[in-house]
């Protein structure tokens, strides 16, 4: 992940700093270089103009260009922007704030991670804050998806929900927090039929557990591999039901970065986690500053 992105911004840097003192017009052309790699990693046109637009601002102030080492100061103008454009130094982490059961919310489309990225949720709260998790499947589109998910809360060793055949998402929705309640759990997580593509059946199915529940996070899980549609979907799906994060999944792929890159500008929702792999363990809080660093080397 980054690879090509992180190669062709240490070429920039590389080039700068053999320059020894800055022109404005070496800024430029360092900008300009800037932006193809940017775009190249598939970063979102408007979010490649402000981030560019920025540096530029920044770079061409005068402790840059008199700088001895103007380099290393452009370096780190862009890891700033960078940090800023991924959401800001720190991780935003899951808001559970609220009365027990607090529902969660997972949404995305059909083959992004949602399950097991549910099941990794849950793990990480029974082992890291020793929370009871009930997990819920309301994919009533295909029975298999119920029956995947509870046996993946087998493996976790978390609840999940009895499947009933033919009730609706909503009726689903509203017996695991109901079950919740009575058997004192202290998370129920949610996690919505997945589609191959946007369709409105779905946002209207989703935006109806949302009115019966409540959720406290409506966390989108995308996958990072898909890029600008990864970016595409995530608008989608904040204009029509309102996300409060995002899980990235298969970072641990060779994705190019940009949709981790644009997320944050287009949606305004916080990258909160990410997935690096298929093992349930593979689940990390999402660290701007750790990003910046990589892509920088
Ligand atoms: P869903 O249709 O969105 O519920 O997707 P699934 O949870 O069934 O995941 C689809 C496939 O992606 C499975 O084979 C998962 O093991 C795999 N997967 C999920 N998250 C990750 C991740 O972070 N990295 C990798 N490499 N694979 C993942």
């Amino acid at each position: 992940m980054f690879d090509t992105l992180s190669g062709k911004l240490s070429g920039v840097f590389e080039g700068l700093s053999k320059r020894g003192r800055l022109s404005e017009a070496d800024v430029a052309e360092a900008m300009r270089e800037v932006r193809l790699a940017m775009l190249d990693a598939d970063v979102a046109l408007p979010v490649v103009r402000d981030f560019v637009n920025k540096v530029k601002e920044k770079a061409v102030g005068t402790e840059v260009l008199e700088s001895i080492s103007p380099g290393q100061a452009v370096a780190k103008i862009v890891n700033d922007a960078l940090i800023e454009a991924l959401g800001g130094a720190g991780n935003v982490p899951l808001n559970l704030a609220a009365v027990a059961p607090v529902p969660v919310l997972m949404v995305g489309l059909q083959g992004s991670g949602k399950t097991t990225t549910s099941g990794k949720i849950a793990l990480r709260l029974l082992t890291r804050e020793r929370k009871r998790v009930l997990l819920a499947s309301l994919d009533v589109q295909r029975p298999a998806a119920q029956l995947q998910l509870q046996q993946l809360a087998e493996r976790v060793g978390v609840g999940s929900l009895p499947i009933i055949a033919g009730q609706q998402p909503v009726e689903i929705a509203r017996r695991a927090l109901e079950t919740g309640r009575r058997e004192g759990y202290d998370v129920v997580i949610l996690d919505t039929a997945g589609r191959l593509s946007i369709d409105e059946a779905l946002m209207q199915e989703v935006r109806d557990v949302r009115d019966a529940t409540n959720p406290v996070e409506t966390l989108l899980v995308v996958d990072a591999m898909t890029g600008q549609d990864a970016v595409n979907t995530a608008q989608r799906f904040n204009e029509a039901v309102g996300i409060t994060g995002v899980v990235m999944t298969r970072m641990d792929g060779d994705a190019r970065g940009g949709a981790a890159l644009s997320m944050r500008a287009i949606t305004g929702a916080p990258i909160k986690l990410v997935g690096l792999g298929e093992k349930l363990e593979a689940l990390d809080d999402f660290y701007p500053e750790r990003v910046a660093g990589r892509i920088l080397g």
